[in-house]
Parts: C-alpha cells; sequence; structure tokens
C-alpha cells in the first residue's frame, strides 16, 4: 500500500482534531481503520495522536501489520484489545476523540475501567467518514473497474434468467462470476427476487422457481481492490403488459432526473426529491419506500445517504448510488441502480449497463 497515501489521511484527522481541540483520536471502524493505516486485518483499533500513530492488534496479525502499515507504530495486545488500548491511554491521559456508535457497550466500558479517570473522553463522530466521502481520482478509477465487473457480471446473469430457474441458483452464479473476474468478494449478499417477492426491496434469494410474465429484480455488487460497487437491474421474464411498461418508465425518468440533480454543491436531500417528484407525478411515490442512494466506497453503505432531511451539500469526488424503485406488494417491483460519482461540474456514472427494459 501506499504509505504516503496514509500519512497525507492521517495528517487531515490531525487537522480535525486540532479543529476540535482533541489530543488524539481511537479509531475502531475496521473501514476506518484500514483506510488510514492501510491495515486489512479483521481485529485492530489505530490511535491517533499529533506526534504518533499507534496500532494496535493481536499476534495473529504481527507479520501483516508491519506489511501494511509500517509507519504506525504497532502495539500487540495482552488480554482483550479494550484492556490493551485502555492501559496505554491510562499513561498518555489525552483528551480523546471516539465514536459512541462504533463501540459496543462492554467495550467501552472495558476502555474506561482500563483508562481510568484521567483520560478524558469526548464523542467525535464522522471524522474519518467525512474524508472518505470524498474519493481520489484513483480511488474513482478503482470504483469504475468494480462498476464495469459488475455489469459484466449482471449481463451474464441476466442471460440465464429464465422459467424454472431459482432464485437461490442465479444468486449463486453471480458469487461464483464476481470471483472469477477477480473481485475478492460480493458487496453484500446478492438479491434475486421474482414476481411478488420483487416487491420485497431486500429480498433474499430462495428456492422459489421464476415463472412466466415475472417481474426480476437482480441487485448485486463486487469488492475489488477493497471498493464496493452496487448495481441492480429489473427485468420482465415475457411481454411485459403496458402497466409494468408504465411503472418501469417512471423509475427510469426518476432516475434520470436525480442523475440530473447530482453535481456540487447540491443538497443530498435535493437530488432525492429530484427522483421522488417524478414518482408522484407518475402516482406512484407511495411505492418508493426508501431513499434514492447511499454513500459507497469502502463499506456498501457509508456517508452521504441521499434522502429525505439530509441536508449536506455534496462536494466533488463523491461517490453515491442512484436507486429510485417502485414496489407493489402482492404483484411487483422495479428498481434501477447505478453507481455515480460527483465530479467537479457535475456527475458521472460508473456503471454503464444498458437500463432499457428487457423483456425475456
Ligand atoms: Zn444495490
Ligand atoms: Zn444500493
Amino acid at each position: 500500500m501506499n504509505a504516503s497515501l496514509h500519512a497525507k489521511r492521517i495528517e487531515l484527522v490531525r487537522a480535525a482534531l486540532r479543529a476540535k481541540r482533541l489530543e488524539a483520536l481511537l479509531v475502531t471502524h475496521l473501514p476506518n481503520v484500514l483506510y488510514l493505516s492501510g491495515f486489512s486485518g479483521d481485529s485492530g483499533y489505530l490511535l491517533v495522536e499529533q506526534e504518533r500513530t499507534t496500532l494496535f492488534t493481536d499476534g495473529r496479525f504481527t507479520v501483516q501489520a508491519h506489511e501494511e502499515s509500517p509507519q504506525a507504530k504497532l502495539v500487540l495486545q495482552r488480554g482483550s484489545l479494550a484492556a490493551t488500548v485502555g492501559a496505554y491511554l491510562a499513561r498518555v491521559k489525552p483528551v480523546i476523540g471516539y465514536s459512541p456508535a462504533q463501540l459496543t457497550l462492554s467495550t467501552w466500558q472495558g476502555l474506561r475501567k482500563a483508562g481510568g479517570t484521567k483520560v478524558r473522553w469526548r464523542p467525535a463522530e464522522g471524522i474519518v467518514e467525512a474524508l472518505r466521502a470524498i474519493k481520489s481520482r484513483s480511488e474513482i478509477e478503482t470504483m469504475r473497474a468494480a462498476g464495469k465487473l459488475a455489469c459484466q457480471v449482471m449481463s451474464e446473469v441476466i442471460a440465464l434468467v429464465r422459467p424454472g430457474v431459482r432464485e437461490l441458483d442465479l444468486a449463486a452464479e453471480i458469487g461464483y462470476r464476481i470471483r472469477r473476474k477477480g473481485a475478492t468478494g460480493e458487496s453484500f449478499d446478492a438479491i434475486v427476487a421474482a414476481g411478488p417477492r420483487s416487491a420485497l426491496p431486500h429480498a433474499r434469494p430462495t428456492d422459489r422457481r421464476i415463472g412466466k410474465n415475472e417481474l426480476v429484480v437482480l441487485d448485486l455488487g463486487a469488492i475489488l481492490r477493497r471498493y464496493c460497487s452496487d448495481l441492480t437491474r429489473t427485468v420482465f421474464v415475457g411481454r411485459a403488459p403496458a402497466r409494468v411498461k408504465r411503472w418501469y418508465r417512471a423509475v427510469q425518468d426518476a432516475h434520470a432526473a436525480a442523475c440530473d440533480a447530482l453535481r456540487p454543491g447540491v443538497r443530498a436531500e435535493d437530488v432525492d426529491r429530484a427522483a421522488r417528484r417524478v414518482l408522484e407525478r407518475y402516482k406512484l411515490g407511495r411505492y418508493f419506500v426508501h431513499s434514492t442512494g447511499h454513500g459507497l466506497g469502502l463499506e456498501i453503505h457509508e456517508a452521504p445517504r441521499l434522502g429525505r432531511g439530509q441536508g449536506a451539500r455534496l462536494e466533488a469526488g463523491t461517490v453515491v448510488t442512484i436507486e429510485p424503485g417502485v414496489y407493489i406488494e402482492g404483484v411487483g417491483g422495479i428498481r434501477i441502480e447505478d453507481d455515480a460519482w460527483v465530479t467537479p461540474s457535475g456527475s458521472e456514472l460508473l456503471t454503464t449497463l444498458s437500463r432499457d427494459l428487457l423483456e425475456l
């Protein structure tokens, strides 16, 4: 990994700490540890102070920590991670920022107990998340590659959709093909939902067989070089009736409106509103039961959320999904989802697979 890249990110954290009058930040969320240090083990905390960065992990990860995170001082844990970090903090006695949302209650109690009364804890949410939300050009290019891989798998798997095939079979094909194309895994368990089940936005694939004249929603994502993609297409098995075509056009139009609205300086909620207004015009607003999109990066869901009440303005470099949908109970659902990045002058889609209605 690129040590100077991590050093740069750590410096930004230090600047944020100075602005908040904190002496240190305890990073307990692993994607944040990875982002700041390069360490990809599945247990560890990172302590960022003005003078040094310390990685706490256990003996399973000694070699990995030296390789991935040479710039951080390594402290191997004795007893629990919380007890080890707490004992360290008891010596330093900092005014320390931490993220309550990213600690369990038992870890928090362990940290407090081992740290003693001299450590002054201050809730400090979102410092690393704010940095992660703005992607560099090289992160964007990785995400474009992850998106392209997802598009290839999507078009291959759509070719396998036919009556009699089980949802689970298609989900297995998705997982297999994603790995065969060089991804380390799926961003999430793929959704394959046919017929009335497609009206469930987060359906789990079942052994139900796809029937004739049904909608099928496929939602998949690949993790490539640690970055996630997220892509949904909806197809119709047979000739789509007029009402399905109309619903589909509404979702397509909502998707286009959200993409048009996406640009630097726009409020997250206004991108959501752009999609929602289109569906309302089609009298389908009440069937759009989730937000228009979410940030995407090292995690499948990260800042920002494109939903109601999200007043933050989007900056160039932000990557989000655009995924309007309609879900009609007992009948079926339609969702079209792509990944887009906010460019300095507008926005650009990272996933470019056709969005036209496919009748199979
Ligand atoms: Zn998705
Ligand atoms: Zn999504």
